[in-house]
């Protein structure tokens, strides 16, 4: 309401005002960015078509995340999303596209977490959820606990209406093929993860994964462990990874990245080198995405390729997979 009568002094406090708030509002609005994986691994003798078909998991996986930022959603929605198309995509390894365990099923691991308020969520292990991604951010959001495997995670996607289908969906003759070849040297991987930084200012990570072919029945690896494959911290970094997740697990890849931006002052390019060639050196393969507390990106990876992706509101992008 305006004053009926508005002395000099109110007046000249008001316009104050205004011109000290206006440029405030603007430049709340802070640039946003996402990052991508599509697993780390050779890829190997593919033909252009299929270089070609992976690029354009990735672009569509990282258009509807970057789309959810440009609109003001949360980096965690972005995440949530363009994992979910990742996961639909049976190139990647993780939801649809999983590989097989030893015993010839699919068991699929996922975890998120968000930097606003350091909330994490995980599953380990669930055979028919279609969206592990999802449920991991219902066991963040919705229950009391950061982990649930099994059973005891499929009745709780089950009791949130979460989608679930036969685990006939994930089927796939080629990545059987693969398995009973196998015994051999597959080196196949193809996680997938997101890193995002949304307009406020706040950052969520997320990893999803069907593994590693042939693993035994039961095995879980680094993707849904909060520290080893995902981590995020406002203003630090975030990280997810992929690769041979015994080793992720051991050496907390993600969480000992941040850790050295956070307290060796290290950027997250220098940071994500360090860790990646200390795993080469004990012949652990596996590479990082990683951006930091201003939405700038790293890759390191010390396999011959990792499939990825960046996209930030200044007008950056691209989508990569060879060295
Ligand atoms: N890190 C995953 C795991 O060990 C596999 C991968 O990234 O390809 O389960």
């Amino acid at each position: 309401m305006w004053p009926t009568i508005v002395n000099y002094k109110s007046l000249k406090v008001l316009i104050l005002c205004l011109i000290v708030t206006i440029p405030l509002q603007s430049s709340e609005k802070q640039s946003f960015s996402i990052v991508i994986h599509g697993g780390a691994g050779w890829f190997s003798n593919l033909s252009d078509d299929e270089v070609q078909a992976i690029k354009d998991g990735l672009s569509n996986a990282i258009d509807v995340g970057f789309t959810a930022l440009q609109s003001n959603q949360t980096s965690l929605d972005a995440v949530e999303k363009a994992i979910v198309v990742l996961e639909n995509n049976d190139l990647f390894n993780a939801g649809k596209g999983s590989v097989y365990t030893s015993e010839e099923k699919q068991e699929m691991d996922a975890s998120i977490m968000y930097g606003l308020n350091n909330q994490a969520g995980a599953v380990a292990s669930v055979t028919n959820v279609k969206n592990p991604i999802s449920l991991a951010r219902h066991v963040m959001e919705k229950t009391k606990h950061v982990m649930f495997a099994g059973k005891g995670a499929e009745r709780l996607a089950l009791e949130a209406g979460i989608e679930l289908v036969d685990p006939e969906y994930f089927y796939s003759e080629e990545k059987l093929r693969r398995l009973r070849d196998l015994k051999k040297e597959e080196k196949k991987m193809g996680t997938v993860g997101v890193v995002a930084i949304d307009v406020y200012g706040n950052m969520a990570a997320g990893t999803s994964t069907g593994g590693m072919t042939n693993k035994l029945p039961g095995r879980i690896g680094d993707a849904p462990i909060i520290g080893a494959g995902t981590w995020v911290e406002n203003k630090v970094c975030g990280v997810s990874g992929t690769g041979h997740g015994e080793f992720f697990i051991r050496f907390n890849v993600a969480k000992e990245i941040c850790d050295r931006v956070k307290y060796k002052n290290l950027s997250i390019s220098e940071a994500a080198n360090q860790v990646v060639d200390e795993l080469q050196a004990i012949e652990a393969d596996g590479g990082v995405i990683v951006l930091d507390g201003r939405g700038r990106h790293a890759f390191s990876f010390n396999t011959p390729a990792m499939a990825r992706a960046f996209k930030s509101s200044d007008g950056k992008e691209f989508v990569e997979i060879y060295k």
